[in-house]
C-alpha cells in the first residue's frame, strides 16, 4: 500500500490544486502536508490511532424524486418516481445514525422538499438527537409557509442551487421555466429568516461566461457563501456532455474569475470552488476517513466521485458497511483499481487538479 501511496503522490506532483480559501498549491506538497498533519493528530490522540469506527458525517441522498429534469443531474433524478428507499428504511437509517453517533447529516436527493412531511420528520429526528443538518434544494418549494415550518429547527446551512445570473441560462439548464425566479425568492426568504444559506452553482459551458455577474447577484441577495462545483460527468450530465462540459479555456477562465471575486468579497461573502475532483478523491484515499454517501437506492459509497458501493442499508447496518472497508479505502482491491485508472493533469498555469473521471469507471464492490 505504501508503494501505491507513493505512486499516487508522484503522479500528482506538479499539478495545481486550489483549496476553499482560493489558495493554490502543488498537489503533491499539499497532500504530503495533510498526511503529516493526519499522522500528528493521531499521535496527539485528537483522532483515533487507527480508523474511525463510525462515520462522523453522512451525505444522505434519500430520494431520487424531483420536480425537475436538469440536463446535468448526476443522479438522473427526475419527475418520474423510481423505486427508492421507503419511509421505514429512511427512518430506520436515521435512527441508526443517532445511535452510533453520526454528528452531521447532509440531506439531498432528488429534491427533498417534494415530500415535505417526510423531510420535516427527518429534520425533527436529527434535531432531537443534536445532529447537525445541511440541506441542498433547488428552491422551487420554498415559500413563506415552508420557511415558517422550518423555523423551529437549527441548520448548519440550506444551500439553494442557482445556475446563472439570469433566468435564461438557469431555466434552460434546469429544463424548468420559472425555476430561476423561485430559487432567487427562496434564497431571499432564507436570508430574511436568518438561516445560513449558500448559493450553489454548477459551472458548465452554458453559464461560464456570466459567472462574474452571477457572483455579484449572490452578494446583492445576501448569500453568505457562493459555492461552485464542476459538473460530474455521471448520469444525465454524461448524456449532455457537449453542453455541460468545459473547454480548457473555459476552465481557466472560470478559475480565475472565482479567485478574483473571492478576493473582492473577502470578509463579506465566501466564493469558492468545491468538490475539486482530484482533491476529493485523493483526500478520500490518502487521509483518515470520516464520511460517506448513501444513495437513493440505499447503496453506500465513499463519495459521489468514487462510484464503488460497499453495501446497502436495505439489508445491512450502516456501521457494518462502514467497517467493511469504507474506513480503509486503499486496502480494497476495487478502490486500488479505480485509483489506478485516474490520470492527473499537470499544467503550469492556474488549474484545478482534474482527473479523467468518466462514466466508464462505475463499479459495484458487491457485484
Ligand atoms: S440536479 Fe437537483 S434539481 Fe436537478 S434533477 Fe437532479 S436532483 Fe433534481
Amino acid at each position: 500500500m505504501n508503494e501505491m501511496i507513493e505512486t499516487l503522490l508522484n503522479d500528482c506532483k506538479g499539478a495545481r490544486i486550489i483549496d476553499a480559501n482560493c489558495n493554490i498549491f502543488d498537489a503533491r506538497r499539499l497532500f504530503q502536508s495533510l498526511m503529516d498533519r493526519d499522522r500528528d493528530s493521531k499521535r496527539a490522540g485528537i483522532t483515533p490511532k487507527d480508523v474511525f469506527e463510525v462515520p462522523l458525517k453522512v451525505h444522505f441522498e434519500y430520494t431520487s424524486q424531483c420536480n425537475m429534469d436538469c440536463l446535468f443531474c448526476y443522479n438522473t433524478s427526475s419527475t418520474s418516481r423510481e423505486q427508492g428507499l421507503d419511509t421505514d428504511e429512511i427512518v430506520r437509517t436515521i435512527e441508526e445514525m443517532a445511535v452510533i453517533g453520526v454528528m452531521e447529516v447532509g440531506l439531498s436527493g432528488g429534491e427533498v422538499f417534494c415530500d415535505q412531511k417526510l423531510l420535516l420528520r427527518i429534520i425533527k429526528m436529527l434535531n432531537d438527537h443534536s445532529i447537525a443538518i445541511s440541506i441542498k434544494t433547488n428552491g422551487w418549494f420554498l415559500n413563506e409557509r415552508t420557511v415558517e415550518k422550518l423555523s423551529p429547527y437549527t441548520f448548519q446551512s440550506i444551500d439553494v442551487s442557482i445556475d446563472g445570473s439570469s433566468e435564461t441560462v438557469h431555466d434552460r439548464m434546469r429544463a424548468k421555466p420559472g425555476s430561476w425566479r423561485k430559487a432567487i425568492h427562496a434564497l431571499k426568504l432564507l436570508k430574511e429568516a436568518g438561516v445560513y444559506s449558500k448559493a450553489a452553482c454548477l459551472v458548465t459551458g452554458e453559464n461560464v461566461e456570466s459567472l462574474e455577474d452571477y457572483i455579484d447577484l449572490c452578494f446583492y441577495l445576501g448569500a453568505k457563501e457562493v459555492m461552485f462545483t464542476p459538473c460530474i460527468m455521471f448520469g444525465r450530465a454524461a448524456q449532455n456532455k457537449d453542453r455541460m462540459g468545459l473547454t480548457e479555456q473555459q476552465f481557466e477562465e472560470a478559475s480565475s474569475i472565482i479567485v478574483r471575486k473571492h478576493l473582492q468579497y473577502r470578509g463579506f461573502m465566501k466564493t469558492y470552488l468545491a468538490l475539486d475532483f482530484g482533491y476529493e478523491i485523493l483526500s478520500k484515499v490518502l487521509l483518515t476517513q470520516n464520511s460517506c454517501v448513501i444513495r437513493s437506492d440505499g447503496s453506500v459509497h465513499p463519495s459521489c466521485l468514487i462510484p464503488i458501493s460497499f453495501g446497502n442499508i436495505r439489508d445491512q447496518k450502516l456501521k457494518d458497511i462502514w467497517n467493511s472497508g469504507l474506513n480503509r479505502l486503499l486496502t480494497k482491491k476495487e478502490v486500488q483499481d479505480f485509483v489506478s485508472t485516474l490520470k492527473f493533469e499537470k499544467t503550469a498555469t492556474l488549474r484545478l487538479l482534474r482527473t479523467s473521471l468518466t462514466q466508464d469507471v462505475v463499479h459495484c464492490y458487491h457485484a
